[in-house]
């Protein structure tokens, strides 16, 4: 057993003060803290967080240690026992960092407990050192103010949420308990709509997935002040951060606060469960380089909405606004023609978290989400509604996480070729592996629903124009092959245009084809001046799905199968 003491030297600080009980396993032994937490695939070298490591024997002698790289330490002891103490500095709340002041503690284990590399399924014992009428909401086994988890896999993938301001609405679905923690200011006037949205969601899930292993699952919720938008799954909980708080009961608040508990609620099958093999188990040690983030995260974002119109919760319109979010973010992102989804997934620890350079890339979130939604619209009409993408990812869930392994992207499309009965291999080189465009698949498939996909022109004359996307008066994205490419680069600034004022001309000014405009724009400070002709336009245009006004009976009853409105 490893024992934790957690403590705080004084209460406002940043630092939390951590003191370990270990066994060596001999008598140079290895301690690391991780190197990167689920949910995030990148190195999160949390070890830069860290000061005064020190180790001692059982009689508080120092003991001899060197650290052997960024995260590990080889400590010399000779003793049953070692102490070993440290201090983690603590400065953001998002989704999986930690944070401790006088108010609450915020504690993801993953980026502030040191663990014995060779003995990690053993039990992990914490104890917080908190005033004693502070309650803990965490997904752990609770003894008084000690978290027990039986190995060091479970206790990174539980973190708490420790004050005496929680907020707690519970509700029941099945044999489970689901625990909502809000910390900050909430104002939960409407705890009866929430209550009954997620009880919806959550029974549709559990419904769809046909077992939910847990008997207490917790989401915390950190309400900021500030604007925030930030989920992370966990084992049987999520924190999901989530501002500002003073609007906590504005339509797009609620929106947001459902849609992104649906989606991580979706995780606890799909990739805290069902995992992708080279991540089965984790190595907090180094990068754990996969190519089905489609998978992982774009299956989830696809299902985290669609569960919401499923349920009943929100109606079509509202599904057909989100899909036109999905379809914005990815037809105005060039990136589409140049980097696969599997590619951007193992590019994920790369820069997977960050907007990356103009146009390398796709989000596996986006293009992941629409080519789910590809997937479960074939399979629905292959099988004439009898079948839906919930087949596939229920069978993931008996033949790989039942059968304790993960899976990898061959046993995906197999998976979902036996469900829908044909090879899939075109939708594998088109758009997992490949960059074709996924609009021409869409419209066929959507028409078959009764939906319509309609090309739609950038809003912005200078956009769609010049492939120009400006903010305030700075260029912040040029359309690859566009009259701008050849005269702008990303952070010039414009201030006219055939030599009237910019930020006067911006919004009236109607660009013709063909014709010739002169801009003056600051580069670097120095004043320039380029003339360049319009051509056809059409950048940055993206589609909109809209339903059809005549929907047709057998499209209304394909609907029916795949949204249940
Ligand atoms: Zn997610």
């Amino acid at each position: 057993m490893i024992q934790y003491r957690l403590s705080q030297k004084f209460p406002h600080d940043s630092f939390l003060q951590v003191e370990i009980l270990i066994k060596p396993t001999k008598a140079d032994f290895e301690v690391k803290l991780p190197d990167w937490r689920p949910g995030r695939y990148q190195l999160g070298n949390f070890s830069k967080y860290l000061r005064n490591f020190n180790a001692f024997d059982k009689n508080e002698e120092p003991l001899n240690f060197k650290k052997t790289n960024r995260n590990t330490w080889l400590i010399h002891c000779e003793d049953e026992e070692c102490i070993i103490r440290y201090e983690i500095y603590t400065s953001i709340i998002d989704g999986g960092s930690t944070f401790v002041d006088e108010e609450h503690w915020y504690l993801n284990f993953i980026n502030c407990m040191i663990y014995q590399a060779d003995d990690m399924k053993q039990v992990h014992k914490v104890h917080l050192d908190i005033p004693n009428d502070w309650e803990i909401a965490c997904g752990l086994k609770k003894e008084g103010k000690e978290l027990v988890a039986d190995s060091f896999y479970e206790l990174v993938d539980s973190p708490a949420l420790v004050s005496n301001k929680l907020q707690h609405l519970e509700y029941r679905v099945q044999e489970t308990n689901f625990h909502l923690w809000f910390r900050g200011n909430a104002d939960l006037k409407n705890k009866n709509q929430i209550l009954d949205d997620f009880k919806k969601f959550t029974a549709y899930q559990i419904e769809t997935m046909g077992e939910f292993e847990s008997k207490d699952y917790h989401f915390l919720f950190q309400i900021p002040d500030e604007k925030a938008y930030h989920g992370v799954e966990h084992l049987n909980s999520t924190c999901i951060v989530l501002g500002p708080a003073k609007e906590f009961n504005s339509e797009t608040f609620y929106n947001n606060f459902l849609g992104i508990s649906s989606h991580e609620l979706f995780h606890y099958w799909n990739i805290i469960r069902i995992r992708p093999e080279e991540m089965y188990p984790y190595n907090f040690d180094k990068e754990n380089y996969f190519i089905t983030g489609y998978v992982a995260e774009g299956v989830t974002t696809y299902y985290g909405d669609l569960f919401l119109v499923r349920s009943g919760v929100k109606d079509l319109d509202w599904y057909i606004d989100e899909l036109n979010i999905l379809f914005k973010r990815h037809f105005e992102n060039y990136g589409r023609f140049n980097t696969s989804v599997a590619e951007s997934s193992w590019d994920l620890w790369l820069d997977g978290y960050e907007a990356g350079i103009p146009h390398r890339k796709v989000s596996i979130y986006v293009k992941g989400a629409l080519i789910a939604l590809i997937l479960d619209l074939k399979i629905i009409l292959e099988s004439n509604g009898e079948k839906s993408l919930d087949d596939v990812m229920r069978k993931l869930w008996t033949d790989f996480y039942k059968k304790d392994k993960g899976y990898s992207s061959e046993d995906y499309l197999k998976t979902a070729e036996e469900v829908i009965g044909y090879e899939l291999t075109d939708y594998l080189n088109k758009f997992i592996t490949g960059c074709e465009p996924v609009e021409n698949e869409l419209k066929i498939l959507l028409d078959q629903f009764g939906f319509e996909m309609e090309l739609k022109a950038n809003e912005n004359s200078i956009t769609h124009h010049l492939g120009l996307k400006i903010n305030e008066e700075t260029v912040i994205s040029i359309a690859p092959d566009s009259p701008a490419e050849k005269a702008f680069r990303i952070g010039d600034k414009l201030i006219g245009i055939n030599k009237q004022k910019f930020e006067e001309i911006q919004d009236v000014i109607h660009f013709e084809e063909e014709t010739s405009y002169s801009f003056q724009f600051f580069r670097n400070n120095n004043l320039r001046e380029v003339t360049i002709k319009t051509e056809n336009g059409g950048f940055y245009s993206r589609y909109i799905l809209k339903g059809n006004n005549d929907i047709k009976e057998d499209e209304k009853i394909m609907r029916k199968k795949w949204l249940n409105v």
